[in-house]
């Protein structure tokens, strides 16, 4: 398969524009090949006024801005961190790096974090005589967890809360935009996210000092000094300067980037809800979501095991789609570890399916998508 096939749809190929080439092209031309310039701090500044914080750190990952995150938290090795179980696993994997163990929380009606289950999870866990020291919310698929529900529970537990917004750059909301709501939060420019650095990642947070030493530990721990000088490990975390041109160069078109991800959202809905039994995830009553994928949702009452024939029809008419988030308490790398669970993740896992949602798609396709689903439900 190539970019140019234009027959496949796929799943959320990144846009790249002649201003995001030209921001790139100017950005080497300027001689700032080193991994701090201009453009990284103008991209951090940008990303934290959009975000409404007051301090931003470029990242080569989102995996990183976790690490960085919870080290600064203070997770230690045998700490408990809790994290939903339907993610993606560097929201947990991030966890292991700092020799913590994730324990896994099922899912409320958002598909995020159950607030229900969090403060008995905090409780039970305490009582083993270990340490509860931060937990990992996640806005799946650029939808806000329930925040209203989580920040008193976590505040009175004293748990810290790191926002994953990996999925949810462009989300905003009147009660706080995506990646506002901890005490950091963590925004991923992926290949494959709303906007895109080809890779990268960035720390948002109101905390400054937060920001200070995330800077300073992703910039090899280097001391003011003339030579390099070091009182602590150091990490090569950095977003460079050129990868951040780009991301400045999307940034500008993050609002109309989510604008289109939410009308093909209501595309589908249009279609595919015509269905008993078949829901196109929506925003949730406490805020918003910026659409990164439009997911639907088949009910095993009416039509059970649809997900997978979907699927393969999906496929054998090149199209691309994939189920939602394998549960990460179901993961052979994560078997065994302390779980919170519902059935509510393990069922959305085998009745979910997240369909092609790329900005580039016309109405037409989406007609062509949901004409393929439709199909498979006659069956
Ligand atoms: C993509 C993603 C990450 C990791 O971001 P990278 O920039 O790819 O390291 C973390 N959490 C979630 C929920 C993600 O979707």
């Amino acid at each position: 398969m190539t970019p140019e096939d234009r027959s496949r749809i796929l799943l959320s190929p990144p846009v790249v524009t002649r201003s995001d080439i030209d921001a790139v092209v100017a950005a080497m031309s300027s001689g700032w090949l080193a991994p701090v310039g201009p453009d990284l701090q103008a991209f951090e500044e940008e990303i934290a006024q959009a975000v409404g914080v007051s301090h931003a750190v470029g990242l080569s990952s989102g995996t990183a801005a976790i690490h960085l995150g919870l080290k600064y938290m203070g997770v230690r090795p045998g700490d408990y961190v809790l994290v939903p179980t339907v993610t993606f696993g560097a929201t947990a994997f991030a966890v292991t790096y700092l020799g913590a163990e994730p324990v896994f929380i099922d899912v409320d009606e958002s598909w995020n974090m159950d607030p229900a289950l969090v403060g008995g999870a905090i409780s039970s866990l305490r009582a083993s005589g270990r340490r509860v020291s931060a937990a990992i919310p996640v806005d799946l698929y650029g939808t806000l967890a329930n925040y209203p529900a989580l920040i008193p529970i976590l505040a009175e537990a004293e748990v810290p809360l790191l926002e994953d917004a990996a999925e949810a750059v462009g989300t905003t909301c009147t009660g706080g935009n995506a990646g506002s709501f901890g005490q950091a939060g963590v925004l991923s420019f992926n290949g494959n996210k709303l906007i895109t650095t080809s890779g990268g990642g960035m720390l948002v947070t109101d905390d400054e000092e937060l920001a200070r030493k995330v800077r300073f530990w992703a910039t090899q721990s280097r001391e003011d000094v003339p030579w390099y000088e070091h009182e602590e490990i150091g990490y090569n975390y950095r977003l460079s300067n050129i990868l951040a041109a780009l991301g400045r160069s999307q940034l500008r078109r993050v609002a109309a980037e989510v604008a289109k991800r939410r009308q093909i959202r209501e595309w589908y809905r249009d279609r595919l809800e015509t269905r008993e039994g078949v829901l196109v995830q929506s925003d949730p009553r406490w805020g918003g979501s910026n659409a990164w994928l439009s997911v639907v949702r088949f009910d095993p009452r009416i039509h059970p095991g649809t997900s997978t024939r979907v699927r393969s029809l999906l496929d054998s008419h090149k199209v691309e789609s994939r189920p939602v988030w394998k549960p990460l308490h179901l993961q052979p790398v994560f078997a065994g570890a302390t779980s919170f669970l519902t059935g509510s993740a393990e069922q959305l896992f085998r009745d979910g399916l997240c369909l092609p949602s790329g900005t580039a798609m016309a109405e037409e396709d989406v007609d062509r998508v949901s004409n393929i689903v439709l199909e498979a439900l006659q069956v």
